[in-house]
């Protein structure tokens, strides 16, 4: 016999060793880890066994009563606490389903739109850096110069001005 086969009769070997087989007895008694672990338990029963527990007051169920009486009497909660209180709370073992199902269907439905609305549109332009733009302004004032000094040496070869030569 295992450990693991051992372990699930550790609760018999504890409460009532002559219902655990012959073959788990064995083991506890030759495994060190399934004996310290039966020890273990042993030590907490024990430990159990010497606490008291405390005995309630004896006004605890009238005051329990009473809390359950002004709780039934509050108005009702709001939609959203009802329905968080019946899905925390609630026993319909169909209503965690239904929900789950419906919130799935919900984020499919949105995920959807999203999709379908990007596809829509074009995406959009990167912004340029500040260097870039600099450099394109330099570029283009290059350009307007150069074509500004080509006129002015043409205007200067027209009038044949002599301060130019
Ligand atoms: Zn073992």
């Amino acid at each position: 016999m295992d450990c693991k086969a051992t372990k699930t009769q550790l609760a018999d070997l504890l409460l009532d060793p002559a219902a655990a087989t012959p073959a788990a007895r064995e083991h506890v008694a030759a495994c060190a880890e399934c004996g310290k672990e039966l020890h273990d338990l042993q030590a907490t029963m024990l430990a159990m066994d010497a606490w008291d527990a405390p005995e309630p007051s004896a006004y605890f169920d009238t005051r329990l009563a009473a809390r359950l009486r002004e709780e039934q009497a509050n108005p009702p909660a709001s939609f959203w606490e009802r329905m968080r209180a019946r899905l925390l709370c609630g026993s319909n073992p169909h209503f965690r389903p239904i929900a789950a199902g419906a919130l799935a269907l919900l984020l499919m439905l949105g995920g959807g739109t999203a999709v379908w609305m990007q596809n829509g549109t074009q995406p959009p332009v990167p912004p340029e850096s500040a260097t870039v733009h600099d450099l394109q302004l330099l570029d283009g004032n290059a350009q307007v110069y150069q074509q500004l000094s080509s006129l002015d040496a043409d205007l200067d070869d027209d009038s044949g001005n002599p301060s130019k030569n």
